[in-house]
């Protein structure tokens, strides 16, 4: 987990693309109207909002441990 956090942090090209490709196979999308990411989740449906990326993965995770009715 840590490992995972930590390659996060760093900035490099090859992480990014690994995150834009990561973003694709997630569904995230950027509206560019609202300057937000959006994403809708699999797990059930519902439809998260982000100003990045980073604070998605985080509302993503929160969504999925502590509110998310459909998965768990
Ligand atoms: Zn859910």
């Amino acid at each position: 987990m840590w490992q995972m956090l930590s390659s996060l942090e760093i900035p490099d090209p090859f992480a990014t693309f690994v995150a834009n490709k990561y973003a694709k196979a997630t569904g995230l999308k950027y509206d560019f109207f609202a300057k937000e990411w959006y994403l809708k989740t699999a797990c059930c449906g519902e439809e998260l909002y982000a100003p990045n990326k980073k604070t998605m993965t985080k509302i993503r995770l929160y969504h999925t441990r502590n509110e998310c009715l459909g998965g768990y």
